[in-house]
C-alpha cells in the first residue's frame, strides 16, 4: 500500500519508527510533504535515508504573506534531488486564512510555473476554495493530485479532468457519507489513500496521532464504500500513486 500524503518532519516519533510500522501494517512507500523550506530540508533528509520515501516539497498557502514565499528559487534548487518527485502542497485555503487570497494565489501559482517548468505533479491543498482552484488549475496541462479531497460538488470537475483525488481520514467519519459516494465515483485508475499525518486520524483512532500505517483505515471505508475488496483497493491505489508521481 501507499501513504500518498504525509508530514514525517512534523510527526513526533523518528521517521524511521514510523517507516518501520508503516512496513509492518503492508504500507511500503510515503510520500512526505514538505510545507516551506526547512520542511522540505527535512523531508528530503528522511527520504534519503528510508527506502519506500519520497518527497513532494512546497510552501504552503498559510505562509503566502510572510517572507518564506519569496524562497521558491530555494525550493526549484531543492526540488533537483532524485527523491524529489512532486511539487507541493501548495493551493488556495478559505478556512484559515493567515494569509489573502490574491497571496495565496501568487504563490500557488509560482508552484504551477515550477510543476510546469520541471515537468513534475502537483499537490493541491484546496480547503472550500473549489471555484477560485479549479480556475487556477485550468492551464495546467500536468499531473494533479488533490490532496486530502473534501468537496463532494468538486468530484465530477476532478474527473473530467482525470486528477489524481486522494481520500484522508476524514473520509472515515460518520458524518462523510457524501463524501464517501463522491469517492465511489471516481475512476479506479485515479484514487488515492493518505493520512496526512500527524493530522487527520481516521475511524476508530480519531484524536489520536496519526501515522502512516493507518491509511488501511481509510482504505477500508473506501472499499467498502466502492463495494470492491480491501485487497483490490489497496493494488489500485499503490499502483496509482506509482503512475501519478512517476515512480518505479
Ligand atoms: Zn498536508
Amino acid at each position: 500500500m501507499t501513504d500518498s500524503h504525509a508530514h514525517l518532519d512534523a510527526c513526533e516519533e523518528p521517521a524511521a519508527t514510523l517507516v518501520e510500522r508503516a512496513r509492518a501494517a503492508g504500507v511500503t512507500r510515503i510520500l512526505t510533504i514538505g510545507t516551506g523550506i526547512e520542511s522540505s530540508r527535512a523531508a528530503l533528509a528522511i527520504a534519503e535515508v528510508n527506502d519506500g520515501v519520497f518527497a513532494a516539497l512546497g510552501i504552503d498557502p498559510h505562509q503566502a504573506g510572510t517572507a518564506e514565499a519569496e524562497r521558491t528559487d530555494e525550493l526549484r534548487a531543492l526540488l533537483a534531488h532524485p527523491k524529489a518527485v512532486a511539487v507541493g502542497e501548495t493551493g488556495l485555503d478559505t478556512v484559515r486564512q493567515f494569509a489573502t487570497p490574491a497571496e495565496q494565489r501568487r504563490l500557488f501559482d509560482a508552484h504551477l510555473a515550477l510543476a510546469d517548468e520541471l515537468g513534475l505533479p502537483l499537490v493541491i491543498h484546496n480547503r472550500e476554495a473549489d471555484e477560485e482552484t479549479a480556475a487556477a488549475l485550468e492551464p495546467f496541462d500536468g499531473t494533479v493530485v488533490l490532496h486530502c479531497f473534501s468537496s463532494p460538488e468538486f468530484v465530477a470537475l476532478a474527473v473530467e479532468r482525470r486528477y489524481y483525488v486522494s481520500f484522508a481520514g476524514n473520509a472515515t467519519y460518520p458524518s462523510a457519507a457524501a463524501l464517501r459516494d463522491a469517492a465511489a465515483g471516481v475512476p479506479k485508475d485515479r484514487i488515492l489513500v493518505e493520512t496526512d499525518s500527524p493530522y487527520l486520524s481516521p475511524q476508530p483512532l480519531r484524536g489520536t496521532r496519526n501515522e502512516p500505517a493507518n491509511v488501511v483505515h481509510t482504505l477500508r471505508a473506501l472499499a467498502e464504500a466502492r463495494g470492491v475488496a480491501f485487497d483490490e483497493l489497496a493494488a489500485a491505489t499503490h499502483a496509482n500513486a506509482a503512475a501519478a508521481f512517476g515512480l518505479a
